[in-house]
């Protein structure tokens, strides 16, 4: 049976990942006859992260249990899933919603598997609703719980269908490990040793990435807010994340999880069809010409309008202040330029995650240069060309340069600090060109760290 769980905690405490790992221990330590129950490695599954009502990083979790003997110890397994959510959701926070999907017979035809891939394309690109989720739900024969208005239905369906999807599709996926405090520590400060973290990520990276950001000099792989997450660490290599995991020294740790995830992939990017429409809290990869030079609003924030001729449009590209550094490649673009961008788009702005730079237009018209003297010509009016008031010599038109430009061509992302949980840090492509570019093209990549 696969277990898909969403929704439970609020800003103020909880996180759907630490019930998940509470659930996966109680049952792997329940007093089972030997072997008759097991308990997979749990999944953590982002979902579109554009969605108004997420917590933070709009993630729902799945397990799988698997018995050799009667389906009573399902109902057994359910029963325990039930209170626990129960017990542990915030449930007097107005937007916590939980809702758990239980899938006892695996769909195994052609129909019902597209259905499910569809269904969690859908959930980490578009945005759905309970009844998308409860229409599969009903035609495939699964059971569902949920509280309040059980909209968590949603993100726990998408979570479960993960699980049997990676059977069927070769879907990019890494691993986290997370590490939770001890109850009586949650919402007090996190004591880790920094020194120590950063020795981890020297000893690891690139196997384990967005631990710290070097440039930032911040470490970036503990939250701040009053949840029972220590920190967690994400990566490539399961060896590597537990080497890093010894390294670090902090607090007591209740208990650590090792899951398996879509983060660090880019499977929320669309790319986009010629002529289709923009849509709100969906994310895209866009080719475009730079149509004015990024100018620099009240915050801080960079922004570029670019131009998309297969749209017959244009967008305004942001690159908000926390995104630091990345500002500075932003800064450097010039109308002209074509580029690739990344990011999620909402009321006619495109916020960036990551930008190739394709192309970079190092024409410029100046004013001709007189050949007898060298100076620059000055205009001789309206419609009438340039001339050189020394020399008196002639030119019909501006002449075009040649200019430097102070960057690279190649792929940019945001630093680890504003970095999404399911974002592709570029340190995971290799040399050729992995999401979002074409096949087989070779790009120069500039990860951030
Ligand atoms: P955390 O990351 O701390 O677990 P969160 O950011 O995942 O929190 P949730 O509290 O799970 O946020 O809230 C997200 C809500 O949005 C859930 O109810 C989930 O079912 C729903 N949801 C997820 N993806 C979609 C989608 N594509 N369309 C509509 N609703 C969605």
């Amino acid at each position: 049976m696969i277990v898909g769980i969403d929704d439970t905690d609020s800003r103020r405490g909880m996180c759907t990942t630490y019930l998940c790992a509470y659930l996966v221990d109680a049952l792997r330590n329940r007093n089972y006859n030997h072997g008759e129950v097991s308990v997979s490695t749990p999944w953590l599954v982002r979902l579109n992260p554009s969605i108004p009502y997420k917590t933070r990083g709009n993630g729902a979790v799945a397990f799988e249990i698997t018995t050799t003997t009667a389906r009573t110890r399902l109902e057994d397994v359910k029963e325990l899933v039930k209170s626990t959510v129960s017990k542990f959701s915030e449930l007097d926070d107005a937007n916590t919603n939980p809702g758990v999907v239980f899938i006892e017979d695996e769909p195994r035809s052609n129909l019902r598997v597209s259905q499910l891939k569809s269904y969690y394309e859908r959930a980490v690109r578009t945005v759905l609703t309970q009844k998308d989720a409860l229409a599969i739900i009903a035609e495939s024969g699964f059971d569902y719980f949920g509280l309040k208005n059980k909209r968590g239905i949603i993100g726990a369906l998408a979570a479960a269908a993960f699980v049997i999807l990676q059977r069927y599709y070769r879907y990019d996926f890494t691993y986290e490990l997370m590490a939770y405090r001890a109850k009586e520590r949650w919402g007090t400060p996190r004591r880790i040793d920094e020194h120590s973290v950063w020795e981890a990520d020297a000893a690891t990276y690139p196997l384990t990435w967005d631990t710290v950001d070097v440039a930032n000099r911040r470490i970036v792989f503990a939250p701040h807010s009053p949840c029972p997450v220590l920190f967690g660490i994400r990566g490539d290599s399961v060896d590597a994340i537990y080497k890093a995991y010894k390294i670090i020294d902090s607090e007591p740790v209740e208990r650590i999880m090792l899951f398996i995830t879509n983060q660090g992939t880019d499977f929320h990017l669309i790319t986009h069809g010629t002529g289709q429409k923009l849509l709100d809290y969906h994310s895209y990869i866009l080719d475009g010409v730079v149509e004015s030079n990024p100018c620099t609003l009240v915050g801080g924030h960079v922004l570029f309008k670019l131009s998309l001729p297969t749209l017959s449009t244009r967008v305004d590209c942001i690159a908000y202040e926390p995104t630091k550094g990345f500002r500075n490649i932003i800064r450097k673009l010039r109308h002209g330029d074509e580029v690739r961008v990344f990011g999620s788009f909402k009321r006619g702005t495109l916020n960036l995650e990551k930008i190739e730079l394709k192309s970079l237009n190092k024409e410029e018209l100046r004013n001709p240069r007189c050949e007898q003297c060298g100076r620059s010509m000055e205009s001789a009016g309206r419609g009438q060309g340039y001339r050189c008031k020394h020399c008196n010599t002639k030119r019909e038109a501006k002449e075009v340069v040649t200019i430097n430009r102070a960057i690279e061509e190649g792929l940019y992302e945001v630093p680890p600090v504003a970095r999404r949980h399911i974002s592709k840090p570029l340190i995971r492509m290799c040399a050729t060109k992995g999401g979002g570019g074409g096949e087989g093209e070779s790009v120069i990549i500039h990860p951030s760290r």
